[in-house]
Parts: structure tokens; sequence; C-alpha cells
């Protein structure tokens, strides 16, 4: 009877085994695979007999270990992989993972693939060893919708930079690391002249043509670590972290002038900007610097458009 209730506890384990997704492996503290399910065999596709005591990184062919032509546990950056970290520090540690992500780039068919799985880590006895028995989902899918997702969630629909709402978010944050470090950043605030009669000279659609081949001329003009968004309609916003500003000011000139010079056939004369620009000052609220750059523009609207002008700094103003 006993005996009875043990063989069915036995088949039942492996049924489960057998039709459970998760990948689950044993690994050793070389990273070697000492057991795994069905679905972790489907994973790999090799026959499960191929897979006992071969290193991780070797079969799921590590693009490190297989661009530097070296084995895994052998390349210079297996140090930095996670799973390789977790396993051993479950094992030496006594360390629990539990469903961390963990993104890893693997040959697929000859072809690089970034993957992305949910992982978890934990000290087992397996054969009276000290051994780590991880789990693993394939989360890729997920994973790159929801990237897809958040990308959509920042970026202005038209024009492809970012929205409003992350520009806003990404102040704040330059705010709070000013105020932390003392760093410095400068704000632009830019907007197109005349956009009016663009619009009435080559229609809505002329005029969205036109926005955007004014954002891509700016993006192209600034460096990766700028962020620059659409503040709404024709205005745009630029943030440019560790920047002064006698530095903004050259880049707004910049910025200037390659917008005057791209050639709209269907407007028939130049489309021009006019920015105001102002350095942040300590203890400013980001409705206080918007209020500054916004003036800053206004000024160089009222003296002529297709001009720069600058938001005195406001500590200056202050110490003055
Ligand atoms: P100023 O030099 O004083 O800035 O004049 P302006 O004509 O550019 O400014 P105004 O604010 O009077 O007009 C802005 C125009 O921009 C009005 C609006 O219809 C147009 N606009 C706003 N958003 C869009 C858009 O997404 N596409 C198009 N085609 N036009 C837009
Ligand atoms: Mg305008
Ligand atoms: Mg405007």
């Amino acid at each position: 009877m006993k005996l009875k209730k043990l063989k069915t506890q036995k088949e039942f384990l492996e049924i489960l085994m057998d039709n459970l997704e998760t990948k689950m492996f044993v690994f050793n503290e070389d990273m070697e695979i000492q057991e795994l399910n069905k679905s972790s065999g489907k994973m790999i596709s090799l026959d499960l007999n191929d897979i006992y005591g071969k290193k991780c990184g070797d079969l799921l062919q590590c693009a490190n270990a297989l661009e530097e032509n070296k084995g895994c546990g052998e390349t210079s950056k297996c140090h930095e992989c996670h799973l390789r970290n977790s396993v051993y520090d479950s094992i030496s540690k006594n360390s629990h993972t539990n469903k961390k992500i963990l993104s890893r780039e693997d040959y697929v068919c000859g072809k690089k693939e970034e993957k992305f799985f949910l992982y978890s880590s934990k000290k087992i006895a397996y054969n009276n060893k000290d051994m780590s028995l991880v789990l693993i989902d394939d989360i890729t899918e997920i994973e790159k919708s929801r990237k897809k997702l958040h990308e959509l969630s920042i970026t202005d629909e038209l024009t492809g930079i970012y929205n409003r709402r992350f520009i806003f978010e990404s102040i704040k944050k330059e705010i709070s690391r000013s105020e932390r470090n003392g760093g410095i950043y400068s704000l632009m605030l830019i907007d197109i002249d005349f956009f009016k009669k663009v619009n009435d000279l080559c229609g809505h659609l002329g005029g969205d043509e036109v926005l955007k081949n004014v954002a891509s001329e700016i993006k192209n003009n600034i460096r990766n670590m700028d962020l620059f968004g659409r503040f709404g309609g024709e205005e745009f916003i630029l943030l440019l972290p560790e920047t002064d500003l006698e530095l903004a000011l050259l880049c707004a000139e910049r910025l200037r002038k390659a917008v005057e010079s791209i050639t709209f056939p269907k407007v028939g004369h130049p489309v021009t900007v006019s920015i105001g620009v102002g350095q942040y000052s300590i203890g400013e609220t980001l409705d206080d610097i918007l209020d500054r750059v916004d003036k800053a523009l206004y000024k160089a609207k009222n003296n002529g458009r297709n001009r720069v002008e600058v938001s005195e700094n406001a500590k200056t103003l202050q110490d003055s």
C-alpha cells in the first residue's frame, strides 16, 4: 500500500516536471548543468542526454562567449553575468534570488537575439552536494511589449521626439540632481515663427511635415545626452544637462541657423524659430525656470523673431 502510494507520487512528480513550462535547472558552482526538466531541454534544442555536465552559456550560445571565442566562465564579461553570480551566491552565501529579470544576448540560429528571463535561484542539496536550483521563465515577448508601450508613452506621435510629460519628469529629476550635487543644466524653449502662415500656405498636413522636419533638424544638432521634446503645438523644449548659459547660448544660435537653412519648397521662404534660453539656479522650481525661459522667448518674439534671447540667471539677479 505504502509502495503504491510512493509510486503514484513519483508518477505525479514526473508528469509535473515534464509538463511544467517553467525551465528548471540544477547547477553546480561552475554553472555545469546537473539536472533539468523537459521544458529546459526544449529551450536548448538538444537531446537531454547531451546537456548533462555542460555549461549554461555554452549551451545557450551566449553572445559574449561566441564573440570572444571563449567558453562559459572564461570571457571578460562573465563576472557581470547575473545568472552566474546568483548561482554562485546561492551556493556560497546561501542567498535566495526571487523572480528577478535577467536580460542576455544569445545566438539563435546564427542570429544575435536579446532575451529576457524571469529567474529565481536557491541553494539545494543534490547528490549530497550543495547545488543551485534555478527556475527560469522566458518573458522576452512580454518585456518587448512593455518596452514598446513605455516608448509610446514618452514619445510625441507626430514628430517622434519626447512628449511634454516625459520632458517635465526629466526636468524634475534634473532639478533634484542639481540640488543633491550642484550639477548645472540649461533649458531652451523653441517656437516656430509665424507657423499659422505656414499652415495657411501649405495646409495642415504640409504644416505637420514642417514640424517633423524642424524637429529632426534640431535632434540632429544636439548631443545624445540632451533631452528634446515637443512642448505643444509648434513649440519645443530642450534640456541641456551639464551646460551653462554661455554654452547653451552657442547651442541655441547653432540650432536657429540650422532651422533657417532647411529648404521647404512648399512654404517658399525660410522657416525660422525664436528661442528663449536660461540656466537653472539652485532653489528654483520647474515653474520658476519655465517662466523665466518663456519670458526670454517672448522677448525674442518682440525683438523681431528668428533670434535667441537669454534669461538672466536667477542667482545672478539675486546676487547683484
Ligand atoms: P509666432 O511667431 O508668434 O509664434 O506666431 P505663430 O503663428 O507661430 O503662433 P500662433 O500661436 O499664433 O499659432 C500657432 C499655430 O500652430 C496655430 C496652430 O494651428 C498651429 N499648430 C499647432 N499644432 C499644430 C500641429 O500639430 N500641426 C499643424 N500643422 N499646426 C499646428
Ligand atoms: Mg509660433
Ligand atoms: Mg507658440
